[in-house]
């Protein structure tokens, strides 16, 4: 199986929710992102996966719009979200469904995030590896032929 892999970088800020140590309090990250993606059926007919650059531009761009010098917070986290909406700030808080771990900010990005914006672009995106820290990195891998990523895709 080929793959192609891009990476993204960002800066984000966040904190998780009853985290037993310091991770509770607010803080950030420079976050990377490696997009592990693999074709539909074959190679493009010049033997790509799919270009770079379309990687960076629909998953990097919308990383860019949402992720981006912004505070990622747990939809729960009502409190903190309140008192960070308070700040003067240049973009919208992200509230995700979870808490924003490293672990489901790669699950997001897989499973709801990159069939978004690669729909009909003839690839899925079946590894997210995420780096937390330079040290500290998580992976969400799905098959790429399971029915249910691709029905999220349109396939
Ligand atoms: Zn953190």
């Amino acid at each position: 199986m080929e793959s192609c892999v891009r990476k993204i970088h960002f800066c984000y800020g966040h904190r998780v929710m009853n985290h037993e140590s310091k991770c509770a309090t607010l803080h950030g990250h420079n976050g990377i992102i490696w997009v592990h993606a693999t074709p539909v059926k074959n190679l493009d007919n010049l033997g790509r996966v799919i270009d770079f650059s379309v990687l960076k531009e629909k998953v990097g761009g919308w990383v860019d719009q949402y992720w981006d010098h912004t505070m990622i917070l747990f939809k729960d986290d009502q409190k903190t979200i309140e008192l960070v909406d308070q700040a003067p700030a240049f973009k919208k808080t992200f509230v995700l469904p979870t808490n924003p771990t490293a672990e489901n900010l790669s699950a997001y990005l897989l499973w709801e995030v990159c069939p978004k914006v690669l729909k009909n672009s003839g690839v899925i995106v079946h590894k997210i590896t995420f780096f937390e820290t330079e040290n500290c990195y998580t992976e969400e891998i799905a098959d790429p032929s399971d029915p249910k990523l691709r029905k999220l895709y349109g396939l």
